[in-house]
């Protein structure tokens, strides 16, 4: 298949590119840079130009963004996973909401207006556009599942980045869902809605320093920031970054995966347990890392059973996935850190 991969630099995109190429089919790809296109194509030498392209689209905010890029003949598939994925935001409606929903709208109408053999729409959202943030991680008598929907306003949006970026991928996911009632394109589309997304990064894109923001929870265990406390912020709920890629492959590929939602997730984790993968497999780390005694880092509650309830069917039924395991991934993960470092 001919398959347009936005945001191919991304820690996720990286993965999806090489399961894509894996797969046999024929990827371009959007980057913001020449030199980041550069840094793919040196990175793969033995990928002919026929099966790996680069257009560049310097920024998904703008309307008409993708026009040019998506002016491909035979193009049957698209792959949407660029957009902000950070806290360090200066303006919410600038950084975090603009790139994320003009970004989504604006590559679902191109398809629309100039790539018509396009077939299936991938489009990565989040587990920010399912979970209610009022309730917290201790509302155990509910299950998440992708029947459910982040109830953020626009206006809490603008309270904190965080609800900023929750409110993004809400509004962006909504906004696609809206296009094809509305639009009725030739396209199906099916969404991507993970949790924190863990596994190895790949070295060509990186830096301890310049780290996508879901694995530097890892990176500060290892390098010594959690020495005299472990963060007890944050999510309970993971997914490998190999497994998610292969997801959204899949749903290109299966038919059946049309106009479907995706809550993807292997399970439940907690800072601590990083910890102690990284204490039983790297013993030459164990200077940095906190000793048994450090506070924080631990489920709430009464622990697990405390924490809301999951169900990912959808995802193994449809897709048929497998998940990897939580200590693979730690443990691929620092090894790649360790890589770059
Ligand atoms: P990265 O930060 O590694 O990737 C984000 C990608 O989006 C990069 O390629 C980045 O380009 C591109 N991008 C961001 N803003 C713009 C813009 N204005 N114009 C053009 N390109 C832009 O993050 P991830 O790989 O983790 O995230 C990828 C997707 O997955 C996002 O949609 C994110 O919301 C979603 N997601 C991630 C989760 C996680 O835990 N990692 C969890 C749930 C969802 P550049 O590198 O050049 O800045």
């Amino acid at each position: 298949m001919k398959v347009f991969l936005s945001g191919g630099s991304g820690f996720i995109a990286a993965h999806v590119l090489d399961i894509l190429l894996e797969h046999g089919h024929e990827v371009i790809t959007s980057v913001r840079s020449q030199s980041k296109a550069d840094a793919i194509k040196n990175a793969h030498p033995d990928t002919p130009s026929s099966k790996l392209s680069f257009k560049i689209v310097p920024d998904i905010a703008q309307e008409g963004a993708f026009d040019e890029a998506l002016k491909i003949d035979g193009l049957e598939a698209v792959i949407h996973t660029a957009s902000p994925f950070h806290f360090n935001v200066t303006d919410t409606k600038k950084d975090l909401l603009d790139p994320a929903i003009i970004g989504t709208t604006g590559i679902l109408k191109a398809i629309k207006a100039y790539a018509p053999s396009v077939k299936r729409v991938v489009i990565t959202s989040s587990f920010a556009s399912i979970v209610d943030g009022a309730k917290g991680n201790t509302w155990s008598e509910h299950t998440y599942s992708e029947a459910d929907w982040n109830p953020v306003t626009l206006e809490q949006a603008l309270e904190n980045p965080s609800n900023g970026y929750r409110a993004s991928k809400t509004f962006a996911e909504k906004a696609a869902w809206e296009f094809i009632e509305k639009e009725k394109p030739n396209f199906t589309i099916a969404t991507m809605c993970p949790p924190l997304v863990i596994g190895p990064i790949v070295h060509y894109l990186n830096s301890l320093d310049a780290l996508n923001t879901s694995n530097q929870r890892t990176r500060d265990c290892m390098t010594g920031k959690w020495k005299n406390g472990i963060p007890d912020t944050g999510t309970f709920i993971w997914v490998d970054v190999r497994d998610l890629a292969l997801c959204h492959v899949l749903a290109i590929e299966k038919e059946e995966a049309a106009n479907k939602r995706f809550f993807i997730t292997e399970g439940y984790f907690s800072n601590r347990e990083i910890a102690e993968v990284i204490r039983k497999n790297f013993p030459e780390l164990e200077d940095k890392l906190p000793g048994k005694d450090v506070e924080g880092g631990d489920y709430p509650g009464k622990g697990k059973e405390s924490l809301f309830k999951i169900d990912n069917s959808r995802t193994k039924e449809v897709l048929g996935v497998k998940f990897g395991g939580f200590e693979k991934s730690i443990v691929d993960l620092v090894k790649s850190l360790k890589a770059v470092q």
